[in-house]
């Protein structure tokens, strides 16, 4: 079970028990995963592609969840992301940025985001490159519906778990820069079902897990 695999991880590396945060990525899971997981205690949920998830969004209202977007965001989409979730872990452009800012409601608290990171070997094009990314960070913490949270990584794929650690801490490093520069950066959202216990090792702070939790996702 995965929040067994976690509390291992955390006393492995030394870490206190609870101090990483479990979010159950349910992108493509049905309606009926949810309310399983929810049931089992989990109120953390993570979401990539935008239509599925206002449509789950507007069904749980006011079951007490903390809704993340952990997807690629458009520039069209960034209202409806700026009014319904709690987290976006995928900010990648200052442009995105500024209009998650500026959509934000005014009745809403400042919107938790991350700085999601392209470190190199990745396959995926979403990301800030490492040496944008103070720039970048000083830029986001100056807008006024955004809180800056701290930085995302989604790696290439590496099934050798001696090579897991490497794009973690690197992320880390870039962290501790950031904050060292000025910044109050808090979370490492870094590790999935695959290398969770890497990144734990490397001191991640949310582990966004999909298939750990809910099974092989459906093919859509
Ligand atoms: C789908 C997804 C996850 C979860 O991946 P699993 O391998 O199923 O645990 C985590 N982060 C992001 C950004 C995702 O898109």
């Amino acid at each position: 079970m995965v929040r067994e695999r976690i509390a291992v991880a955390e006393a492995r590396a030394g870490r206190p028990p609870g101090s990483v945060a479990m979010l159950a990525v349910s992108k493509t899971w049905p309606m009926v995963n949810i309310e399983a997981a929810l049931q089992a205690g989990q109120h953390r949920f993570g979401e990539s592609y935008l239509q599925e998830a206002l449509a789950k969004i507007e069904t749980l209202a006011g079951r007490g969840i903390e809704w993340h977007f952990v997807g690629p965001i458009q520039s069209n989409k960034t209202r409806p992301i700026a009014a319904h979730f709690d987290w976006v872990h995928s900010v990648a452009r200052l442009k995105i940025a500024e209009r998650l800012s500026a959509q934000r409601l005014g009745t809403s608290p400042p919107l938790n985001v991350c700085l999601q990171v392209n470190l190199s070997g990745e396959h995926s094009k979403s990301g800030t490159r490492p040496q944008d990314t103070l720039a970048l960070a000083q830029a986001v913490a100056q807008l006024p519906r955004l809180r800056l949270r701290g930085l995302m990584v989604v790696p290439a794929r590496e099934p050798d778990p001696a090579r897991q650690r490497a794009p973690f801490r690197a992320l880390h490093d870039l962290l501790e820069e950031l904050n060292a520069a000025g910044l109050a950066l808090d979370t490492l959202s870094m590790g999935m079902t695959d290398d969770l216990e890497a990144a734990i090792a490397e001191g991640a702070t949310i582990v966004r897990v999909g298939t750990g939790i809910f099974g092989p996702r459906p093919r859509n």
